[in-house]
């Protein structure tokens, strides 16, 4: 087992992030890693089309939204039974904030699922496939149960 120190849980708070949590756990146990959980609050306001559909969108809402996730973030870490790990919060695409993230908090290992809320039943979703691509460490992506098994 490779001595990973500090591993991140990427989640988008689907009803498989408590799945994804426990494998995350388990890596973290075994190399006595610590963990930093992450959520990254997508920036409505970053492409132009919905820049505009979303004028009206004030400042306020996505205060709103990081401090929600803030408070869902740290009851995460109740559930899990994880209470001293560390909770991030960063706006903008998902693959951003993650790659934002193992830079700021020097992550060596990143855990995400293969499939979210947006998933279809593609091999990997599409956020995951982008962290794959783009991560300059080690990915650990959890299979989820009955999700985007190839046929032969
Ligand atoms: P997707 O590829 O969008 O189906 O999501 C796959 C995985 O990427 C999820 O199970 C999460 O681990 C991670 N993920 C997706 N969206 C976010 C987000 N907004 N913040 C943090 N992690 C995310």
């Amino acid at each position: 087992m490779p001595d990973f120190k500090r591993i991140l849980l990427a989640v988008d708070f689907s009803r498989d992030s408590d799945f994804i949590g426990a494998r995350a756990i388990e890596l973290a146990q075994a190399c006595g890693a610590r963990l930093v959980l992450l959520h990254v609050v997508v920036d409505l306001k970053s492409q132009w089309y919905k820049r505009i559909l979303l004028s009206s969108l004030s400042d306020d809402v996505e205060e709103q939204l990081i401090d929600d996730a803030r408070k869902r973030l740290e009851a995460l870490t109740q559930n899990l039974g994880v209470s001293d790990a560390t909770c991030v919060v960063e706006v903008g695409s998902p693959k951003a904030g993650v790659l934002k993230a193992v830079e700021e908090h020097d992550i060596d290992l990143i855990v995400v699922g293969s499939h979210g809320v947006g998933g279809v039943d593609a091999m990997l979703g599409s956020t995951a496939d982008s962290i794959l691509h783009r991560s300059p460490i080690d990915v650990f992506v959890v299979r989820l149960p009955g999700r985007g098994v190839a046929q032969e």
